[in-house]
């Protein structure tokens, strides 16, 4: 099925690794033109150089940080400088903080609110008229599980992103007036630089698919398996296709069965 993203630009926040790397990917595949972004620019370029696709006039890449309004507004500018218009936005570029109430302190709250809601909310607002001039415009926003279904070791990441999840319901109400839609994705446990930068610290003897399938067991996955970043991409870009033009403040849960709610 064409998706009718060929040609269309979209912005992908948090491109060099993971969830973001795998949806730069399969949008060059389906033929958009991708503005990519990330606070470590040369990472950056060096990882997307070499995508099938990543040709100069398909791919731009800069470094920006999404917290900071500015650089959030200059790499805007600089993808519309590039590409002359704006069709999709991918706000993805976080990270977690597993720590407890206790164990976190409020500097380290704070960040989290910083990147989870100034992530998503400087880049809308740096992108919203061209988004509205796009007449197809859509933003998806990458969250968690754990927005629903908060978890006391990830106590700040999980107030967070509950904050973060009912802003895009307030967006998609907000933009819904420009003709744009604005959906989130929720994430369970995804391999990518996250995990593996854990399993690395972790100390542990097994190996990293034993690893991540005891937490798997623990944490009750149903499909009991870590889930991937390409099955995390497809429903980003299924969800900024304009063939999803009635589907606006939805979540779609990739979670492999994690989530305990109905
Ligand atoms: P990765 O750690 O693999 O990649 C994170 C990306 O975000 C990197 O490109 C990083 O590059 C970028 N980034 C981080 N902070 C900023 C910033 N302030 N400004 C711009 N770019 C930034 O993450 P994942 O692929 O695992 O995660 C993607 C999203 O999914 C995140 O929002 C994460 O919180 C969420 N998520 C992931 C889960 C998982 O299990 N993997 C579970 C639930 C949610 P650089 O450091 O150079 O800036």
């Amino acid at each position: 099925m064409d998706l009718n993203l060929s040609g269309r630009t979209i912005i992908v926040t948090g491109a060099s690794s993971g969830v973001g790397l795998a949806t730069t990917r399969l949008l060059l595949a389906e033929g958009a033109q991708v503005a990519a972004c990330a606070r470590d620019g040369e990472r950056l370029r060096s990882v997307l150089s070499d995508l099938p696709g990543a040709s100069p006039h398909r791919l731009f890449t800069a470094s920006c940080d999404v917290t900071d309004r500015d650089s959030a507004q200059r790499f805007t500018d600089a993808v519309l400088g590039e590409f002359g218009s704006i069709d999709g936005l991918v706000c993805n570029a976080g990270r977690s903080l597993m720590a407890t109430l206790d164990d976190t302190d409020d500097q380290a709250f704070r960040d989290e609110f910083e990147l989870k809601i100034f992530g998503s909310w400087n880049m809308v607002r740096a992108a919203r008229k061209a988004l509205a001039e796009s007449g197809a415009g859509s933003v998806v926003n990458v969250n968690a599980i754990l927005s629903r279904q908060p978890e006391s070791r990830l106590a700040a990441t999980s107030a967070a992103r509950a904050a973060l999840l009912n802003l895009t319901h307030t967006l998609a109400e907000t933009l819904a007036e420009d003709g744009t839609r604005v959906n989130s994705v929720l994430l369970g446990l995804i391999d990518t630089g996250q995990w593996r930068r854990r399993f690395e610290s972790s100390g542990t003897t097994l190996s990293y698919d034993e690893w991540s399938a005891e937490i798997a067991a623990n944490r009750g996955i149903a499909l009991g398996r870590f889930g991937n970043a390409d099955e995390v991409a497809f429903h980003i870009v299924t969800l900024l296709s304009p063939r999803s033009s009635y589907t606006t403040a939805a979540t779609i849960d990739v979670g492999g069965g994690v989530a305990r709610y109905v």
